[in-house]
């Protein structure tokens, strides 16, 4: 896979070896088990996959060369590059501004932005009708676009099933960037709707049947439907399609469940489904598998506790937190700040979007036995960090090279 120049300060020398080692000895990418690190009165266990994605890395380079190739420029980011807080503060000391927020909100208007000014996409994509606009102001928006290849080949999927009039259904968070920059791509080519979980999807099931009144669903699915979707024949043929970083087991059954409900519906056999559904596989990205894959083999050895690291609002992030804590006590945290001390850590229960200090985290008896993985927007650093700061917990000091020597 291509290498991307990212800044020296986003990389761990201790994990980049571990990563290379584990690389070296499973070229194939089957063993799934985590990478211990023995301290003795400590022991963390690494998954096997976690950290900067490629389309992570492609926007990180793009963002760092577009500073760099534009000098007295103004240079904008459409929303945040990546859902990471570090990443993001980071390319704001750069002078990048920032136009709006996750969730669409104007933070600097477009009207302010001229033909002069550069504009990059994150690498969630964008909306057609935003980069029609920006097209419209005389902005190129080709040069400067970090929309990860993952995203777009997702994008590509809907367009193909679209030419086969299928109407598109995506899996995602209604108001995540990918989702909506998805949404307006496949609502471009079919009708579309947006489900965001197994209830949704049931609920649309109850409109594939037709036993739920047709006013009922442009209520229920409020802005999440494509101008002009007609209840009446739109749910005749479908496919699905999904956020790239959605929980893998969540997009099957729901895959599988709308399927079920066209077999149903139609009185389809195994031959005749495809015509009703279109066979699309899931759409989730190389890094969601692997890393969702990578906790669950992780999960398999004994620990007391696990600690997932990314930034608050990473949909991927959120995901591995959400496999871990249906094993045993989990902490979701952005960075070695966190850690307040050995008797408590600031946790982010992102089911209730707050966050609060947890007493007594670590259990009071040796050895310790620690999960850890990040979010593909998570620098490697900053989980060398928080291995450093537990370690120091135990009077533990090691260098990358003391740790290598376990695996040599
Ligand atoms: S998580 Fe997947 S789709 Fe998202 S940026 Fe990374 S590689 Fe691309």
């Amino acid at each position: 896979m291509k290498s991307f120049d990212v800044p020296v300060f986003y990389r761990s020398p201790l994990i980049s070896a571990i990563k290379k080692k584990r690389k070296e000895m499973d070229k194939m990418k089957k063993d799934f088990s985590p990478t211990l690190l023995d301290f003795g009165p400590l022991r963390i266990r690494l998954a096997r996959h976690f950290g900067f994605c490629y389309g992570v890395e492609n926007a990180i380079e793009i963002a760092f060369r577009t500073v760099a190739e534009n000098p007295g420029k103004r240079i904008f980011l459409l929303s945040e590059m990546i859902h990471n807080p570090q990443v993001n503060a980071d390319l704001r000391s750069h002078g990048i501004q920032f136009l709006q927020d996750t969730y669409g909100k104007q933070l600097i208007p477009f009207a302010d932005l001229t033909a002069e000014d550069v504009v990059m996409i994150p690498a969630f994509g964008t909306t057609l009708e935003i980069e029609k606009m920006l097209n419209g102001i005389g902005i190129q928006t080709e040069k400067y676009n970090t929309t990860c290849p993952f995203v777009e080949k997702v994008w590509n999927r809907s367009e193909a099933i679209a030419k086969k009039e299928y109407s598109i259904v995506i899996h995602g968070k209604p108001k995540h960037e990918e989702t909506r920059a998805t949404f307006s791509h496949a609502a471009g080519s079919a009708p579309a709707v947006v489900v965001e979980d197994m209830r949704q999807a049931e609920s649309l099931a109850g409109y594939i049947r037709g036993d739920k009144p047709a006013s009922l669903f442009y209520e229920e699915f409020a802005g999440q439907y494509s101008n002009g979707f007609d209840i009446s024949k739109d749910l005749e043929r479908i496919g699905v399609v999904n956020q790239t970083t959605m929980l893998a087991s969540d997009t099957q059954a729901i895959s599988d469940f709308l399927r079920q409900e066209m077999v149903k519906k139609f009185g389809l056999t195994e031959a005749s489904v495809a015509g009703r559904f279109a066979d699309t596989r899931d759409t989730l990205c190389y890094a969601t598998l692997d890393n969702q894959t990578a906790v669950s083999g992780m999960l398999d050895a004994p620990a007391d506790l696990a600690i997932v690291v990314g930034g608050y609002n990473s949909s991927n992030t959120s995901h591995l937190v959400e496999l871990c804590e249906e094993k045993l006590p989990t902490y979701f945290i952005s960075s070695a700040d966190n850690i307040l001390s050995r008797d408590e850590i600031i946790h982010y229960d992102f089911h209730h979007k707050m966050e609060s200090v947890i007493r007594n985290y670590l259990p009071g008896t040796t050895p310790v036995s620690i999960l850890i993985t990040s979010g593909a927007s998570c620098p490697d650093a900053l989980v060398e960090g928080i291995i450093r700061k537990l370690a120091g917990y135990f009077d533990v000091e090691f260098t990358a090279d003391d740790m290598m020597e376990q695996f040599t």
